[in-house]
């Protein structure tokens, strides 16, 4: 029989894991034509995250479960389960019912008899977003279209179903600066995108405010586009130019009429405006700089406290 491996990230998810486990376990029944096993990822819970998994280990054997040391985030969660995988397929899933379970039945479905190495999905509407986060999504996704050569699909979420060989691919990427929706992408293989949309979630709230998914955009930008370095030295360029053309006209004007360009306010605005722009794009080096630092420390991903192997 093929084996199936679910990995779940968890982070303060008491409220959410009872009734996703309830969940999934329902689903594999449905699915006895194939193995399970389902692998959770406490990252760093204080709550009784790690303490239920413990019971559900304890009871099924199929329950895996790896604890990290501290919280390092749902990419980090995201890796390391699918390191530690041992299905012939992978999905990745949310524990708060976002990611519903029932569709694991159709995605394998849809991966056997469809000849695809993943099905994935995603939300073309997101009407439960406020109006400022639709906007800045919508113009996120257009905005990296433009700027990346690795393509993205709008509203794609983490939630699918890979192949052995695509995990493998994955996993093999191990860079410190990890934007899966980018390495998903990257990787290749066909792809199978469902359109559905994402509830709401059913217990808990989310991790991620403004700042944070901003901080996760500039991630996903540094890491899979160096457009900005690029732009950065063409604008360069161009006010070369400027300054060129403009140099020769106030020669010119000195020279041929006697008249000095005066103006000490123009100057300093455009003192003040180069100073900003030579900055800003110093942020801009800085950035892939500073993440390029971090990837040459190469520090580990995630660090374990325990596994269900201690126990
Ligand atoms: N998660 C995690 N570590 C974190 C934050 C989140 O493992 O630092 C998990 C979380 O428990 C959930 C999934 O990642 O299973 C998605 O998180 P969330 O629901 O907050 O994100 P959203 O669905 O709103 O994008
Ligand atoms: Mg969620």
């Amino acid at each position: 029989m093929e084996k199936i491996s679910i990995v779940v990230p968890c982070y303060n998810e008491e409220e959410s894991l009872p009734i996703f486990y309830e969940e999934i376990c329902k689903v594999s029944k449905k699915m006895n034509y194939v193995d399970f096993e389902f692998l959770f990822i406490d990252d760093g819970s204080s709550d009784k995250t790690l303490k239920l998994l413990k019971e559900f280990n304890s009871k099924d054997k199929r329950v895996r479960y790896i604890s990290f040391s501290r919280n390092f985030g749902k990419e980090a969660g995201m890796y390391a389960g699918l390191e530690s995988s041992t299905g012939d397929f992978v999905a990745i899933m949310d524990v708060d019912m976002q990611d519903p379970p029932e569709m694991v039945i159709k995605m394998y479905d849809i991966i056997k008899k469809e000849d695809y190495d993943c099905v994935a999905l995603y939300t073309s509407s997101h009407d439960d977003y406020s109006i400022i986060r639709k906007f800045f999504t919508n113009c996120w996704y257009k905005f990296i279209d433009k700027l990346s050569s690795v393509k993205q699909v709008a509203g794609a979420r983490d939630f699918r179903l890979m192949s052995r060989k695509m995990v493998d691919a994955i996993v093999s990427m191990k860079e410190y600066n990890r934007y899966s929706k980018g390495i998903f992408s990257f990787v290749g293989f066909k792809t199978k995108w469902i359109d559905y949309k994402t509830p709401a979630r059913v217990a808990g709230k989310t991790k991620w405010n403004f700042i944070k998914l901003f901080k996760y955009a500039m991630e996903g930008m540094v890491a899979f586009s160096t457009t900005p370095l690029v732009l950065s030295a063409l604008i360069g360029i161009l006010f070369c130019l400027i300054a060129f053309v403009a140099i020769i006209v106030i020669i010119v004007k000195t020279l041929v009429w006697s008249d000095p360009v005066s103006g000490w306010p123009s100057l300093a605005c455009i003192i003040m405006f180069l100073s900003g722009l030579q900055l800003f794009f110093l942020g801009v080096i800085g950035m892939y700089l500073s993440k390029a630092y971090l990837e040459v420390k190469q520090r580990p991903l995630y660090i374990i406290k325990e596994t269900e192997k201690d126990k």
